[in-house]
């Protein structure tokens, strides 16, 4: 750590506390993300690995940088390219009653999707996309970090343990207690994010794994074996689960364009196999049509 002066804390993570600091030779920021480790013999804990040996092959322009990896006495510190703000505090910032520009939403959609396509290219899942761990620069980018939770989804048969996405961000194949799951739950969580750039609102906010679910259904209209074969099979699916007949998802978007809202509703299709991949999303209308008025095009 002796290149590295740390500075104040900037948030806490799900694996350690991350602080501010710079690199002596160059002055560059950096984000000195530190893990406690565990008793010595227990060495280096395997998310805290995993983490890094993901990262360490990441090297995307919608990527956080891992610069450098540190082990000092009981701490393991990961060395992040800094960046000022992450998306929940930037539309936090935004007054009241105004909302994200249309052009930039397109524009960090567009971003955070092809960090989604370079990770999914490499068998990478993500597994907890959500505002809070999409960084902003003051140039107009937009990149993904916190790949704590992420894990290389190479086994077929493996089994997943299910508490991974955070609750508003997660996929219903995953509320419903799905044994295998793979790159639609990360294309989910996007669908969730874009909604909430639109709105800075987020769109489905339960407050437990059922209650998530049912904010789900009521938005986007209860699933049903018809649309989303196999449903009935799924751990957690109740017959008894109240029936919302219609989706008022447009409703909840209402400044979304029909290509923004055909775009949304694809990357929030019920059936995980007929979700639209982060690939085929950025071949959308709604990537293609500039940007004119003042609805989202
Ligand atoms: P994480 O452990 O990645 O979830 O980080 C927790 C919080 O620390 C984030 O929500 C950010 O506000 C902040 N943070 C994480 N990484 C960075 C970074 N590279 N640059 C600036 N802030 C960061």
């Amino acid at each position: 750590m002796s290149e590295y002066v740390k500075r104040e804390k900037i948030g806490e993570g799900t694996y350690g506390v991350v602080y501010k600091g710079y690199e002596k030779s160059s002055g560059r920021l950096v984000a000195i993300k530190r893990i406690r480790l565990g008793c010595r013999d227990e060495g280096i804990p395997g998310t805290a690995l995993r983490e890094v040996s993901l990262l360490r092959e990441l090297s995307h322009p919608n990527i956080v940088w891992l610069q450098d990896v540190l082990l000092q006495g009981a701490h393991l510190y990961l060395i992040f390219e800094y960046l000022p703000m992450d998306l929940r505090r930037y539309l936090d910032t935004i007054p009241k009653d105004e909302f994200l520009d249309h052009v930039t939403v397109k524009r960090y959609l567009q971003q955070i999707l092809r960090g989604v396509v370079f990770c999914h290219s490499r068998r990478i899942l993500h597994r907890d996309l959500k505002p809070q761990n999409l960084l902003i620069d003051d140039h107009g980018s937009i990149k993904l970090a916190d790949f704590g939770l992420a894990r290389a989804f190479g086994v077929p048969t493996q089994v997943y343990t299910h508490e991974v996405v955070t609750l508003w961000y997660r996929a219903p194949e995953v509320l419903l207690g799905a044994a295998r799951y793979s790159t639609p739950i990360d294309v989910w969580s996007v669908g969730a994010i874009f909604a909430e750039m639109v709105t800075k609102t987020p769109l489905f906010h339960g407050d437990s794994e059922i209650d998530q679910l049912f904010h789900i259904f009521r938005i986007l209209g209860s699933p049903t074996p018809a649309v989303w074969p196999g449903l009935e099979r799924l751990p957690a699916f109740k017959p008894s689960f109240p029936h919302w007949p219609t989706a008022t998802l447009s409703a909840h978007v209402s400044s979304l364009s029909k290509h923004g809202i055909d775009l949304l509703t694809k990357l929030l299709s019920y059936d995980p196999n007929q979700r639209i991949s982060a690939k085929r999303a950025l071949l959308h209308e709604f990537f293609r049509t500039p940007c004119q008025s003042q609805q989202l095009e």
